[in-house]
């Protein structure tokens, strides 16, 4: 596939690179994704997954296509920078240093392009922010230190440093690496937005359904996901999960806590006969 992908995409055929991409990510996202069949709400494999053999398998195409190297067996794009002809080192650089929960943030009055644009302590130190009306907060534990963006500044962007050592001009890259670039993305893009946007649960999006890759209807799994509403109380919702998916109250209450973090959460697994009923009698619970 590698070799024919890479073929494709030196002479262009963008049509036959889209579909060789395509029948691989149906194929090998939902390995990295599967479903925990006995705690569907734990998605902590997942990450494990992208990170390790799976996730690799799953990118590394993308970035052979990229390199137009049939050799390539990582998931790092990291030797594009090579090709491009550009130093990341010489750069503009964004700290983007992640605070920790009660984690000290600084944003200047003068300069902050709104309230939300912070520095972390290492970078206000050696900001020209240090002269200026400043305010401290602590943090939530979220969020990221706005050094070195120039959007979130009026002046004084990026502290000692973070900024930019040289005056360079921007990397012009060649035209054939331009297109190969322009191209790759505008494929990423159609399959994630096709993905996001898709509202049927139980297809894929037309375009995709004659690359899947062919499954048993027996073998298929299927999952009912529990969304956030403003009617339903915590305490309902444990009682229908405990009452339907047989988890214990710690369960619940982790689910119940992650719907009402992050919106939804699958909550239980079945296959196709079981899960049509069982999604129906949680429904019917949680509507009565
Ligand atoms: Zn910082
Ligand atoms: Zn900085
Ligand atoms: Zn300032």
């Amino acid at each position: 596939m590698i070799v024919d992908l890479v073929n494709c995409v030196r002479q262009e055929e963008w049509g036959q690179v889209h579909q060789l991409l395509l029948k691989h990510w149906l194929a090998q996202v939902p390995e990295v994704f599967e479903i925990n069949a006995d705690m569907p709400w734990d998605n902590s494999g997942i990450n494990e997954r992208l990170l390790g053999a799976p996730g690799e398998l799953l990118f590394s195409p993308l970035v052979s296509a990229f390199l137009l190297d049939v050799h390539n067996t990582k998931s790092s794009l990291e030797t594009m920078n090579e090709l491009a002809g550009v130093d990341p080192a010489k750069g503009a650089k964004i700290c983007g240093h992640v605070f920790k929960n009660g984690e000290l943030t600084y944003t200047c009055l003068d300069c902050a392009t709104d309230g939300t644009c912070v520095m972390c302590l290492q970078c206000f130190e050696v900001s020209i922010h240090k002269a200026h009306k400043y305010k401290m907060h602590s943090s939530s534990g979220s969020g990221y230190c706005d050094c070195g963006d120039k959007d979130a500044w009026l002046e004084g962007y990026a502290c000692a440093n973070h900024e930019k050592k040289e005056e360079e001009e921007a990397a012009v890259l060649a035209p054939e690496l331009r297109n190969r670039c322009e191209q790759l993305v505008e494929i990423i893009l159609h399959f994630a937005l096709s993905l996001i946007t898709h509202k049927d649960d139980l297809t894929l999006p037309e375009a995709f359904e004659e690359f899947k890759p062919e499954v048993p209807v027996d073998s298929q799994q299927f999952l009912t996901v529990l969304y956030n509403d403003e009617t339903h109380t915590y305490e309902s919702v444990i009682k229908v999960l405990e009452l339907y998916i047989h988890c214990t109250k710690d369960q619940a209450m982790l689910v119940a806590t992650i719907v009402d973090r992050e919106g939804q959460r699958g909550c239980a697994e079945k296959d196709v006969t079981r899960f049509v009923k069982h999604s129906e009698s949680i429904n019917s619970s949680l509507t009565t």
